[in-house]
């Protein structure tokens, strides 16, 4: 997997602050500097201003001006899976790569055999891997080597059917059928500060699945570089906070 960040509001702090305080200023926001604007608020310098405002509004739940800053990012290699949970986010903005124009028939099933096209998960080959619903069985390495090799085994087999398939001329619409959910998807994606925060707050999450939290944890080292005082808060007095709804 690789996450990217491909586009974003130029100086996105500066933003926020300024529809902030177009709340709470008799001036229009449009005729005054940006010093004019956080005039009024605490700290020796503008950086100190920001932060001091910026800490206010996620303290007080004042989330409305975090939606004017936008980020657009890159995503490579995620599977199936994964996407179907990312894009469950209504106000997130979505391409997906399309399986009906993307063939996988160059592929060679014994690359894919050896972790190519389809995302292996850390179940497959480490016996200290604990997820969800898990039926506790014998762990031990003899086990956890059959789970590898029967993985790698299902999941050859099919893309070696999808390309027959499509050497019997069915369309890649309609092979795809047969490829596993763990194939893997580009996407771009883009969505607001504030947004960004609900989908860190549900899929950095303890309770949510490896993958998914990987992805997020890349989104959020992103948005600590583009947004960098909303996010240090975030990560200081926000995240793995309890009743998480919608910040
Ligand atoms: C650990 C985990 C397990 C999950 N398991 C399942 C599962 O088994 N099956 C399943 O189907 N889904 C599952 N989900 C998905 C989950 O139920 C949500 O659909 C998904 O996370 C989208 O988040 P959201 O509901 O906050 O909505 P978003 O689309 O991210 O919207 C953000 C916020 O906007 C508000 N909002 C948006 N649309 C509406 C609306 N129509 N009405 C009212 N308020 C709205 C809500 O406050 C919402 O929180 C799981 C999620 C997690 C994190």
């Amino acid at each position: 997997m690789e996450v990217r960040l491909l586009e974003a509001t130029e100086d996105p702090e500066r933003t926020i602050c300024t529809a902030a305080r177009n709340d709470y200023m008799a001036e229009f926001v449009g005729d005054c500097s940006f010093e004019e604007v956080m005039e009024s608020i605490d700290g020796d310098t503008i950086d100190e201003k920001q932060e001091t405002l910026i800490g206010h509004l996620l303290d007080h739940g004042h989330f409305g001006p975090f939606e004017h800053a936008q980020a657009t990012f890159a995503v490579k290699g995620i599977s199936r899976s994964c996407m179907a949970q990312i894009t469950r986010h209504r106000h997130v903005s979505f391409d997906v790569q399309s399986m009906r124009y993307v063939s996988f028939d160059d592929v060679d099933p014994e690359a894919v055999r050896e972790g190519e096209l389809v995302v292996t998960p850390p179940s497959a080959s480490d016996p200290d891997w604990v997820g969800r619903n898990q039926k506790t069985g014998q762990v031990d390495e003899d086990a956890v080597e059959r789970r590898q090799a029967v993985f790698d085994d299902a999941v050859a087999n099919a893309v070696e059917s999808y390309q027959e398939l499509l050497e019997l001329g069915m369309p890649p619409e309609d092979a795809r059928f047969v490829l596993p959910i763990g194939t893997e998807v580009n996407m771009v994606m883009s969505m607001n500060a504030r947004m960004l925060m609900h989908v860190a707050d549900m899929r950095a999450a303890a309770d949510a699945q490896w993958e998914i939290r990987q992805m997020t944890e890349a989104i959020l080292d992103l948005a600590a570089d583009w947004c960098p005082k909303t996010f240090a808060y975030y990560e200081e007095h926000m995240k793995n906070r309890k009743n998480r709804l919608a910040p």
